[in-house]
């Protein structure tokens, strides 16, 4: 389906952005598993995104759109259309009217963290450590325990394959870990409401959290964050840990002995790995608990 001669008409629309052929996903995920991106693009400005998508749909080609790439797995291990990631153009900050924070939606979750404790501005440190981009953090309404992002957006700007627009929090639908933006809709910058607070406090804050995540989450092998949703009023990794599956692994994808929430790459996983051992927790929770654990992840099936 993509082509070279495919690959040089987008070129030849004007598209300034990176373009990259049967790219490697394990590069973009932090899972490590993948595949390949039969065309992989990094558009870097808006006229790119309209130009892009406009030619993709004309063809008939499908596509996706990633940020981190540290929620999404992708079923088939690999996609046949195109991976869309906003490029470093969409990434800049600023502090506005002293309180707050434009941020481009591919900025990282802890550079806009870093710069709101910089700038001495309170609300983000519930977010700390969250890895990720500030666009898939709103899409997914990423938090914590202590709050979640939908806290302080105050409206995001979107595409949303025709128009591109200011949509107020309001709209945007916030619930556990989920917003009701459209996958066809791109969110290209976020507008903070911060407090103004003291670079020290922000940060003692923000250190305070990141200790008690190290305490609680694995860390040092890659992962896709919590794999299944808490049910309401439950947590997901008590049920499967008092199910006995920490520890629990299908080839190198491995339930984690630290998180039993966490589904870990042990080295050389596949999705395949990853998507049975999902199966197997699933089911075996289900049988003991008589709870169906849905996904928190995102799997792209193409
Ligand atoms: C070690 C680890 C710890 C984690 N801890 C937490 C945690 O404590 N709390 C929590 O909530 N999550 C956590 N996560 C999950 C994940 O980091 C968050 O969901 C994160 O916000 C996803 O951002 P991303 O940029 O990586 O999005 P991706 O994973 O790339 O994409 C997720 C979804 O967002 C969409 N998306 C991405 N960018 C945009 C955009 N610009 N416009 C519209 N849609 C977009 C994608 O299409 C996709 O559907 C953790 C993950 C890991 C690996």
């Amino acid at each position: 389906m993509i082509t070279a001669p495919l690959v040089r008409k987008i070129r030849k629309r004007g598209f300034l952005g990176d373009l990259r052929e049967s790219e490697p996903l394990s590069r973009h995920l932090y899972l490590k598993t993948g595949g390949l991106a039969a065309l992989f693009a990094i558009p870097e400005s808006t006229e790119d995104i309209i130009e892009l998508l406009e030619f993709l749909k004309l063809e008939g080609v499908p596509w996706v759109l990633l940020g981190g790439g540290t929620n999404v797995v992708f079923a088939n291990g690999g996609y046949p259309g195109c991976v869309v990631r906003l490029g470093r153009r969409f990434a800049r900050m600023k502090v506005e009217d002293g309180s707050v924070l434009l941020t481009g939606a591919a900025a990282t979750l802890t550079g806009a963290i870093e710069a709101s404790a910089a700038y001495g501005l309170a609300g983000m440190e519930c977010l700390a450590g969250i890895p990720g981009t500030v666009g898939g953090a709103v899409f997914m309404n990423a938090g914590t325990r202590e709050g979640e992002i939908s806290d302080v957006i105050r409206e995001v700007r979107v595409f949303d394959g025709e128009d591109i627009h200011w949509l107020p929090a309001e709209k945007l639908g916030f619930s556990y870990r989920s917003s009701n933006l459209p996958e066809t809709h791109i969110i290209l910058e976020a507008r903070l409401g911060l407090a103004l607070s003291t670079e020290e406090e922000v940060r003692s804050r923000i250190q305070v959290l990141k200790e008690k995540r190290k305490e609680t989450q694995p860390s040092g092998l890659p992962s896709a964050g919590c794999w299944f949703r808490n049910p309401e009023g439950d947590s997901a990794g008590r049920l499967i840990d008092e199910a006995g599956m920490k520890g629990v692994r299908v080839g190198n994808a491995q339930v984690s002995e630290v998180h039993a929430n966490f589904l870990v790459n042990l080295g050389g996983a596949t999705t395949a790995d990853f998507l049975t051992l999902a199966e197997k927790v699933r089911g075996t929770v289900h049988k003991r608990f008589g709870v169906m654990l849905q996904e928190e992840v995102r799997v792209i099936h193409e």
